[in-house]
């Protein structure tokens, strides 16, 4: 046996998982096919890991007591979101391998920290000011130039995420309206769309990483996942190489959602990483062997990671509050339409509920059209206006992908 394959977790070691949301849920789903158990440290007992989790703890994520109870009870602890306390991080970190590693959380869940991490391993991205006062957002505005974007630095604060700044007068409002400080000022990108790559890197340095995916959104939320990215070979090779370099500089070990803008110029820039499972890897549960969640398990259990390879093309819709909840009886009642349901009972305006998969032959993505009538019942009917701008204005918050 080698020495890694002597680290891997055996069968029925218990994989703890942080937070109780669906990509817990897909993840402890991925660990029981291969003979792990999960337990989930969610808020609420109902939650959607927690329902096929074998065991859950529920407190809060920042409560001392709560913690230790639920690192003493697993052999490995990993992250269905990012937002864990630093103190809670280190104390997780004192009782039991915590993979990814507390400090790449606490990159990601900062958004300068992000930046300046990135931008020190030279990743391309849109320039960018830190704004803690005033007079700081004017130099930022003066350097960017008008519109660009004000977001605050942290996930979800408030549902108050983030403002395009277009006109000197916004300038004021939008300071006003984010917090906490400092901010963050990044040139607006006049994007052709956007890429994700997810890519896992393995206890022993194996990289392996999925192919490019296109994302569109709607009303701010990821939509539509298109795979293979309707791209040149060039910008889906540039993508992946980018992802990789990510996950090297970050000494992953773990899961990595990489998001980027493609600019016109056919030029690649990172936006956001999430060191996890991603909304935008959903089609990998059936276009290829080995989903984003077994990847995932995978590499927090210690095992080998083999290809990331695709066999089908695909497109994932996501199944949004109770518009296309209406629609389940006619999604179940449709062949070829891969339904997967995250548990959650209440279809609220904005939630995401579940999301649909569709297979195509390798190769055989068709164009917007034959997408959109390939999803039946949840087809668009502005075909033209959701997918062939690919660009949509700011969210006035941010959603979790
Ligand atoms: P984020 O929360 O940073 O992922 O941003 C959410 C969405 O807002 C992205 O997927 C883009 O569609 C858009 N967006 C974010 N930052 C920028 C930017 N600097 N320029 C243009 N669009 C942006």
């Amino acid at each position: 046996m080698t020495a890694e394959a002597a680290r891997a977790l055996p069968p029925s070691s218990v994989i703890g998982i942080v937070g109780g949301g669906q990509l817990g849920r897909m993840s402890a789903m991925a660990a029981a096919r291969l003979g792990y158990r999960t337990h989930v440290l969610a808020d609420e007992p109902d939650a959607p890991a927690a329902q096929v989790a074998g065991a859950v703890t529920i407190g809060a994520y920042d409560d001392p007591a709560t913690l230790r109870r639920f690192a003493e009870a697993v052999d490995v602890v990993t992250f269905e979101f990012e937002n864990v306390s630093a103190d809670g991080l280190e104390l997780l970190a004192a009782l039991c391998p915590v993979r990814p590693a507390g400090a790449i959380l606490r990159i990601s869940q900062d958004r300068l920290a992000e930046k300046g991490f990135l931008a020190e391993a030279g990743i391309p991205l849109a320039p960018w000011h830190a704004v803690g006062t005033r007079a700081e957002l004017d130099r930022a505005a003066a350097a960017l130039g008008l519109p660009f974007v004000l977001k605050t630095t942290r996930l979800g604060y408030d549902g108050k995420g983030q403002r395009v700044v277009a006109a000197a007068s916004a300038l004021n409002p939008a300071f006003e309206a984010l917090a906490p400080r400092p901010l963050v000022a990044e040139g607006y990108v006049d994007f052709a769309c956007e890429l994700s790559v997810m890519v896992a890197r393995g206890l022993d340095g194996t990289i392996r990483a999925y192919d490019a995916v296109q994302n569109r959104h709607r009303h701010h939320i990821l939509d539509l996942t298109l795979a293979p990215a309707p791209v040149t070979p060039e910008i889906a090779e540039a993508a992946v190489a980018l992802a990789v370099r990510v996950a090297e500089a970050l000494s992953l070990v773990g899961l990595l959602g990489v998001e980027m803008f493609v600019t016109r110029d056919g030029s690649l820039l990172v936006n956001e990483i999430a060191p996890r499972p991603h909304n935008s890897g959903h089609w990998t549960l059936d276009a290829c062997p080995v989903s984003q969640f077994e990847m995932h398990v995978r590499a927090v259990a210690g095992l080998p990671l083999p290809p990331a390879t695709r066999h089908s093309d695909a497109v994932m819709r996501n199944l949004v509050g109770p518009d296309d909840m209406a629609l389940w009886p006619a999604i179940v009642a449709t062949p070829g339409l891969l339904p997967h349901l995250y548990g959650k009972r209440e279809a609220r305006s904005g939630r995401k509920m579940g999301h649909v998969n569709r297979l195509f032959p390798k190769g055989g993505l068709p164009g917007s059209f034959g997408i959109e009538a390939a999803l039946g019942p949840l087809a668009r009917r502005q075909v033209e206006q959701d997918l062939d701008t690919g660009a949509e204005s700011l969210p006035g918050d941010r959603t979790r992908t």
